[in-house]
């Protein structure tokens, strides 16, 4: 089969990082007999010092036309790098800003994975981590809190702020979709994260989650308040498969689910509309940091590519292929800079790409 794949490579590692993932496109390509056509585009820094803009209709535009689309990262140090003296309009990420939302991306997929071999990074107790884990946190991306009203001004007097958390039942029911969908290439449990005991949101929620719930019998589903689930991430991630979540809480429960596994440069995520089309990237930055010194991790970046493979080009296979390569390289022993421990062997960014290029 033949698909087309946007490449936005950006700026800091995202160039680096990319080009890895692409090795292991290229391989899953030649193994399963695919063509993968790629189309270089521009958005952030690299896109501002081309055209002034951080976002170009054109590059919006061979997005639609792509079945998915791939990108590094984005930024650059926001202290000492020119594009932060510019307005905020025009900064790096709200190219970033602007492409989720022209692309209408409305769930962001974040799987937090504790490998076995790298629990010696993760910050939980040897008994929590001993197993690993492996959740998804699916984060609605397009409303709830942070796209509701808002307002500050004086009421009798006293200067007040107002924020509005606001859902309707079509925005709920469309990710609850999402989650389902994902789940049952997964290990079919969803867990919905709300705060029905206090918000009208949460209540419409929890209903129209457990209406959806009809359509798909094979998954389980459990709801979950966000104060208690914070606490049973850092207890027993091991719990969870699917979590679903408003935008907010989704923000903060991934976070914290990205900071137990120790590891920025292993998390891959994933943007996704109703169509098939998805935009995925690392979860980390462009850690300008380490640029240029081909040291940087490109484990997030592959990861991304199979989460591509896997929920816009419906390539199970191929995406389980890459995810076991890269399982197979940690129990190998090799190791990036970043997740470096004794006993292992150091290699740089290329060379951990080409090790899991060779093993799929
Ligand atoms: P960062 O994630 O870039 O870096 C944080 C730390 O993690 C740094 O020490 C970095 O070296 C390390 N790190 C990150 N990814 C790594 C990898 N793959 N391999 C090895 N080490 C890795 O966060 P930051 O420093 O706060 O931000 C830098 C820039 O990235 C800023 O301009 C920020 O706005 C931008 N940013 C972009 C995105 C995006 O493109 N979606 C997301 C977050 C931050």
């Amino acid at each position: 089969m033949h698909y087309r794949i946007g490449v936005i490579k950006g700026d800091g590692i995202g160039p680096e990082i990319v080009n890895e993932a692409i090795r292991v496109l290229d391989k899953v390509a030649e193994i399963y007999q695919h063509e993968f056509t790629y189309t270089e585009l521009l958005m952030g820094g690299c896109s501002i010092d081309a055209y002034g803009v951080p976002l170009t209709e054109e590059t919006i535009q061979a997005c639609r036309e792509s079945d998915a689309v791939l990108m590094g990262s984005i930024g650059g140090n926001t202290t000492t790098s020119p594009w932060y003296q510019l307005p905020p309009e025009l900064r790096p990420e709200a190219g970033l800003l602007k492409l989720r939302k022209s692309l209408n991306l409305f769930a962001n997929l974040r799987p937090c994975v504790l490998y076995p071999e790298l629990r010696g990074a993760c910050t939980l107790r040897e008994e929590i981590s001993r197993n690993g884990f492996d959740m998804l946190i699916m984060r609605e991306l397009t409303g709830g809190l942070y796209f509701g009203e808002r307002k500050t001004e004086p009421v009798d007097g006293v200067m007040t702020a107002v924020d509005t958390l606001r859902y309707n039942e079509n925005e709920i029911r469309r990710i609850a979709v999402k989650a389902f969908e994902v789940a049952m290439k997964r290990k079919k449990k969803v867990t919905s994260v709300d705060k029905a005991n206090v918000l009208d949101s949460s209540r419409l929620w929890r209903k129209i989650v457990t209406e959806t719930a009809k359509d798909y019998p094979e998954v389980t589903l459990e709801h979950a308040l966000v104060d208690s689930t914070a606490m049973q991430i850092v207890k027993n991630p091991a719990q969870f498969d699917v979590m679903v979540t408003e935008n907010m809480f989704g923000d903060i429960l991934s976070d914290e689910a990205a900071m137990v596994t120790g590891s920025l440069g292993m998390l891959p995520s994933a943007s996704l509309n109703e169509t098939k089309f998805g935009l995925y990237e690392p979860s980390g930055g462009s850690a300008p940091d380490i640029a240029g010194k081909n040291i940087a991790n490109p484990i997030a970046a592959i990861l991304s590519a199979a989460m591509l493979l896997r929920y816009s080009l419906d390539l199970q296979t191929e995406a389980d292929a890459v995810e076991k390569a890269v399982q197979k390289v940690l129990q190998e022993n090799y190791r990036t800079a970043d997740i470096m421990s004794e006993n292992c062997q150091q290699v740089s960014c290329s060379e951990m790409g080409s090790l899991i290029a060779e093993r799929i």
